[in-house]
């Protein structure tokens, strides 16, 4: 190549193959030739297919002196897995190997199908870490993970997922599965109420929503440390499915039953209730379709064992405590309840002042079985109280253990009388039902 331009170009002095540029920068070809490409090496083509090469000394001396400027030397000699053909001098027109396109391309489906075979599945199984929930599907591969900014607390997580998670339809499009998920953040003496979060089947955060806030009873103020003791997924048939909750007061007797906006995670209803509930259930009692809620525990101001029965649609309120009670929570209307039923102490349970509290329940086709604990240990000696669907007794049974505590406790005198079945008719006397609005 001689000169190709004007008198300004003539100082120049033209390299004309790859050779002698390699040459000049004192590398190998293939150096030269991956400078061009990477690094804006000054190599000037001639249009078209077969291009001709050629550069200026000048021009790769400029190129030189930058780098040198940028604190490097030449970049150094590229790596050697870089093909050698990439760059032929001059570079030949590619011939377009369509045989090779025809038989990657099975090889390539083939890799694709794996990769959507062993992709992680839908969610089936979950565990936290020290600040993270993470989704596994059936064969243990993590689908999803969410970190959250608090480190949790991993107690409550100890017990099965059953406790602490919930899957269902949330937002009404019962094609898809969503998750919610009982959030408990470690304690550092500070006040953390627990939340709820909500997260879509792949993982993406919803809603989340912080439970209990600051109530009064007595003038006194509590503070808003709440934990979630259950929660549910409230199905419906005519609007967006609820979150329904029970809270209760980490140190108080109040407690929060909460129906959140399965979507948006806003609370749509609350009812408040002097005495903790720990169990709640979803069953469609009245049976027009629209579940209710049902909710054991106590009632601390009664100090008895109580299950209560709320519309989640049109629960509101605190529970209306006897007059002059201290754990009536003000500020509140009086409760909106389908139901209370308030179970009396037996003797046992009033020779020790102790509460009883009302447990486990079972919803059968002919009414409700429930677990009344007297004390609030879960001891072997309870009762089963059977209520028919008007929420009537028709039957309290003893376990083993009631008439054999019972014996023990008239031994040591503790009981000024022996055990007697008509004892279990007095308590089934005594129970009370107040049907709500
Ligand atoms: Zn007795």
């Amino acid at each position: 190549m001689q000169d190709s331009g004007g008198g300004a170009d003539r100082a120049k002095i033209a390299l004309n193959t790859w050779q002698e540029i390699a040459d000049y920068l004192r590398v190998s070809i293939r150096a030269a030739q991956i400078y061009e490409r990477d690094h804006e090496l000054p190599v000037h083509r001639l249009p078209g297919g077969r291009a001709r090469v050629w550069a200026y000394q000048e021009e790769l001396d400029a190129w030189k002196r930058a780098w040198e400027e940028r604190g490097r030397n030449v970049p150094p000699e590229p790596p050697a897995e870089l093909p050698e053909t990439a760059v032929p001098d001059p570079p030949a027109p590619p011939k377009r190997p369509r045989w090779l396109v025809w038989l990657l391309l099975p090889l390539l489906l083939g890799i694709a199908t794996v990769f959507w075979i062993l992709r992680p599945g839908v969610p089936t199984q979950f565990r936290v870490d020290d600040r993270s929930l993470i989704a596994e599907d059936r064969n243990g591969r993590v689908a999803w993970r969410y970190r959250f900014q608090e480190p949790l607390n991993p107690d409550p997580y100890r017990s099965s997922t059953e406790g602490w998670l919930k899957s269902g339809d949330l937002d009404g499009d019962s094609a898809t599965t969503e998750f919610v998920f009982r959030l408990a953040p470690r304690g550092t003496g500070d006040v953390h109420s627990e939340r709820l979060v909500a997260f879509t089947a792949k993982g993406k955060l919803m809603w989340s929503f912080t439970t209990g806030r600051r109530v009064k009873a007595k003038r006194r103020e509590l503070s808003n440390l709440y934990e979630v003791n259950s929660l549910a997924i409230v199905p419906s048939r005519k609007r967006t499915p609820q979150v329904a909750f029970s809270a209760n007061h980490a140190s108080a007797y109040p407690n929060q039953v909460g129906a959140l906006n399965g979507k948006t995670g806003k609370l749509e209803r609350e009812y408040w209730h002097s005495g903790h509930l720990l169990r709640l259930g979803v069953h469609d009692w009245d049976r027009d379709g629209e579940p209710e809620l049902i909710l054991t525990g106590v009632n601390i101001g009664r100090a008895d064992a109580t299950l209560v029965m709320l519309d989640p649609l049109r629960m509101a309120g605190a529970s209306m405590q006897p007059e002059g009670d201290p754990s009536q929570l003000e500020g509140f209307a009086p409760g909106v309840e389908k139901a209370v039923v308030r179970f009396p102490r037996s003797c046992m349970a009033r020779r020790w002042g102790r509460m009883n509290r009302a447990a486990r329940f079972s919803v059968l086709p002919g009414g409700l079985e429930i677990v009344v604990f007297d004390g609030n240990i879960e001891s072997g000696a309870y009762l089963v109280y059977s209520l028919d669907r008007s929420l009537n007794v028709v039957q309290v049974d003893p376990s083993p253990d009631f008439s054999v505590r019972h014996h023990r406790q008239q031994r040591e005198g503790d009981l000024d009388h022996e055990y007697s079945p008509n004892e279990l008719l007095e308590l089934a006397r005594r129970v009370t039902v107040t049907r709500g609005r």
